[in-house]
Order: structure tokens, then C-alpha cells, then sequence
């Protein structure tokens, strides 16, 4: 496509009214599930220092040394478009001094993220992120508890995911076997590609993460960090995988596992579903306890995860996302001006009484208002018409099998409420008087 001021950047999109309800489905059961779990939301500027970014996230990693979107305004501030939401979320929990308060903090949040990614099916470079951050323990079973609301979410939804689980160690026993693998990527580098050979140099566990296929059978060689753990950090992943298990949640351990992000020490874990293809993470998080100091703030713990929503909507089962679809309960068509003000006010009326009501403003015949009536799904059509304004008895058509009634105005919302309450009410009850 030729690119125009009429066309959206390359690697954005709309996201129109047909499908809007399939995100806020995902996003109305990510706020009721997380509620549950005692998170509440926080919103963070989408324009951070592009320091926090670097430091946070790390310099070597691909985020920050290529993919973000960083510009100086008009003070010459350099300041990044955010590529993720955890360290933003701990310098407001730093900025704000939230760890005043009792107890953990867990906080979630939703919105967008951007990366200056390859184009490829699944990513985006504007995308749409649902995390949460649980600050100020390191618990393991605070690890298992977020995985579980996480699940939950996913699954109720009607998604099919697989939980991978791993342990990157902690600063010390990391350390100690990065020096491992330099040794090992070492020896192999005439078989690697460049990608891998710079990352053997900068940051060697990245090398887990190419996907170029001559190089996996290197890789499959090189040590597991999993067996070269101290030993705290060896009972702290055994716990949580004592606590994932006693939850009855079923996991695989991939010690080749490791998160792009720097500031990741111990549990990390990804959610993966089968269904998307190249770009199979639905979600990834994991510990960081390291990262408020690396931003000058105090000690902290901190747990969390990044699900990724184009991809959950992606996934979405047709039948769930129908559940939050817009559907008006009562279309109101009219014939004639004197009936089409009576339709303005009886659909305020209406509206204050809580019922979701739509006209056409155009009308147009009966048979183009019953046409938009189908299209838009209505429970049922009202039509108002001038013999019916005369008798003060209009039609109530259900579209659904065509069953009609004649009510009255002010006998409809008690009509509604019985015939919802009738699983079969008969065809042709008078009702409202
Ligand atoms: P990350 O912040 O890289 O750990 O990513 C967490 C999740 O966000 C991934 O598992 C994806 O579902 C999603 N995600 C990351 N990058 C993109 C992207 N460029 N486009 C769409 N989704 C993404």
C-alpha cells in the first residue's frame, strides 16, 4: 500500500467499533478476575526519560539498543514512547513511595506499548499490553498466585495455553555460569550467526533466544543454567514449583528459558498457546528484584507479567467474544415526523430507565428500519406509527421468532422485565394496562 497522510503508520492499525468488543470482553474479565486477586490499576505516562528504559531494561538488549521510539522534545529532554510497563510501574511505586503502605503492593495496568519491531505476522509496533506487578515480597508463592490469576483469566475466557517455567538464577550464581556459557559459545562461534556471535561478546543468554535453525543444534549443547543454581536459589524455585503444583497447575520446566529483559533474577515464565504460529507467547514475566535499586530507588521485590492483548483477542473463541457485543434491546421504528419526535422522547426515556435503545435518524421505510433492526441484532423492535400514537398501543415485535404484542408505553418496562422472566410467553398477550 502507498503510504499517505491517510494511512495509519506502518505496524499500527485501528482498532474499529466491529471488533472493540472483543478487546473490552478480554479487558472487562482481566479487571473483574485481578480485582478478585486484591490488584488495582495504575496508569503511568506513555512518554517516559528514555534513562528509565535504558537502565531498567537494560542497554545490550534488543529493546533498547533497536526497537525504541525515542525522540527529544522541545527542551531537548530525550524522552521514549514505553516498550513495556514494569519499569515505569516501579518508579511510580518509587516516585510515590507506595511502599508506605501495608503489605504488597499489586498493581495492574493496561494499555499501549511501542517497539520499532520487524514487520512479521503478531507483532505490532504499536501493541496493547495487560500486566500486573506484585511489589514487596519475594515469596514464591506470590509467583504461584499471579500465574494462577493469570491462568484463570486465560482460561475463562476459553483459551488453551501451556505454562513454561524456569529459574535464571540470582546475581551470583548467574555470574558464575554465564562464565560457562561464555566458554562453551566460545568454542562454537564459527558455527553461530552473527546475531549469536555479537551476543556471545554483549549478553550470551540471549543467544537463547535466536531462532535462526542452524544454530539450535549449538545451542541444545550449551550448559542449563538450571543446573549450575545456588542453593537458595535452588529452594526457592523448588518451592514455587511446590506451590504452582499444591494450585493444580500444571507446568513444564524449559531451562533454556530466558527473558529478554535484564532485570529478570529467579522464577521467569512464559504462556505460550499453539495457536499463534512463530509468535507463540501469549505471556512472559518473572522476578525482578534487582531493578528499583538499578533505578535508584530502595530495595525492593518485585514479581509480575506482560500478556500481550492483540494476541489473547486473536485467540478469542467467536462464542465468548459474542457475550459483550453491542446489541440494542429495544429498536424503535418509526413512521412519519410527528412519530419520529415521539421516538426522541420515548428514547430518553427509555435511556433513563436503563435500557440500551437505537433509531435510525434517517428512517427511511419500515422495511429499511426492520433491515437495520436485523443487522444490528436487536431483542426486540418497537414500532411506532401514527394510528399507533392515536391508540397509545404500539407493536413490540421480538425478532428472535417474530412473537408480537401490543403494548403501552408505560406498560413496556415491566413487560420487558416478564418476558425476560418467561422463558416461553405466548405469542399474543396484550400487555400494559
Ligand atoms: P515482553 O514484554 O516482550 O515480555 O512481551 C510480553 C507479551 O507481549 C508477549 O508474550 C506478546 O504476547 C506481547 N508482545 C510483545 N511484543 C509484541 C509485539 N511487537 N506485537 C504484539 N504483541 C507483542
Amino acid at each position: 500500500m502507498v503510504e499517505t497522510l491517510l494511512n495509519t503508520v506502518p505496524g499500527t492499525r485501528d482498532i474499529l467499533p466491529g471488533e472493540i468488543w472483543r478487546w473490552q470482553r478480554v479487558e472487562e474479565c482481566a479487571r473483574q478476575i485481578f480485582t478478585q486477586y486484591g490488584f488495582m490499576e495504575i496508569r503511568t505516562p506513555i512518554m517516559e526519560s528514555t534513562e528509565l528504559f535504558a537502565r531498567g531494561i537494560g542497554g545490550d538488549t534488543d529493546i533498547v539498543g533497536k526497537e525504541m521510539y525515542t525522540f527529544e522534545d522541545r527542551s531537548g529532554k530525550s524522552i521514549t514512547l514505553r516498550p513495556e510497563a514494569t519499569a515505569s510501574v516501579v518508579r511510580a511505586y518509587i516516585q510515590n513511595a507506595l511502599y508506605r503502605g501495608a503489605g504488597l503492593a499489586k498493581l495492574y495496568y493496561v494499555g499501549p506499548m511501542f517497539r520499532h519491531e520487524k514487520k512479521q505476522k503478531g507483532r505490532w509496533r504499536q501493541f496493547y499490553q495487560i500486566g500486573a506487578e506484585a511489589l514487596g515480597s519475594d515469596h514464591p508463592a506470590i509467583e504461584a498466585e499471579v500465574i494462577e490469576m493469570l491462568l484463570s483469566m486465560i482460561s475463562s475466557l476459553q483459551i488453551e495455553t501451556k505454562l513454561l517455567v524456569n529459574s535464571v538464577g540470582c546475581v551470583k550464581c548467574r555470574a558464575r555460569y554465564i562464565q560457562l556459557l561464555r566458554g562453551s559459545l566460545a568454542g562454537m562461534l564459527q558455527h553461530l550467526c552473527d546475531d549469536c556471535r555479537r551476543r556471545a561478546e554483549t549478553n550470551s543468554l540471549r543467544v537463547f533466544d535466536c531462532k535462526v535453525e542452524s544454530c539450535q543444534p549449538h545451542i541444545q549443547k550449551l550448559p542449563a543454567i538450571t543446573d549450575h543454581l545456588c542453593v537458595e536459589c535452588a529452594n526457592h524455585f523448588a518451592s514455587f514449583k511446590g506451590y504452582l503444583a499444591a494450585a493444580g497447575i500444571g507446568y513444564q520446566v524449559v531451562p533454556r528459558l530466558v527473558r529478554g529483559l535484564d532485570y529478570y533474577v529467579r522464577t521467569a515464565f512464559e504462556i505460550v498457546s499453539g495457536e499463534l504460529g512463530a509468535q507463540n507467547a501469549l505471556a512472559g514475566g518473572g522476578r525482578y528484584d534487582g531493578l528499583s535499586e538499578v533505578l535508584g530507588g530502595p530495595p525492593v521485590k518485585g514479581f509480575g507479567f506482560a500478556l500481550g492483548l492483540d494476541r489473547l483477542v486473536m485467540l478469542l473463541p467467536d462464542a465468548v467474544a459474542m457475550e459483550a457485543k453491542y446489541k440494542p434491546e429495544i429498536f424503535l421504528a418509526y413512521i412519519g415526523d410527528q412519530a419520529f419526535r415521539q421516538t426522541l422522547s420515548f428514547a430518553r426515556a427509555l435511556r433513563r430507565q436503563g435500557r440500551s435503545c437505537y433509531f435510525d435518524f434517517d428512517g427511511g421505510s419500515l422495511k429499511s428500519q426492520m433491515r437495520m433492526a436485523n443487522k444490528l441484532n436487536a431483542s426486540y423492535v418497537l414500532i411506532i406509527g401514527e394510528e399507533e400514537l392515536a391508540k397509545g398501543l404500539f407493536k413490540l415485535k421480538r425478532l428472535e421468532d417474530s412473537a408480537q404484542w401490543d403494548v403501552t408505553m408505560e406498560g413496556l418496562p415491566s413487560f420487558l422485565a416478564e418476558s425476560a422472566a418467561l422463558a416461553n410467553p405466548s405469542a399474543s398477550m396484550k400487555a400494559g394496562k
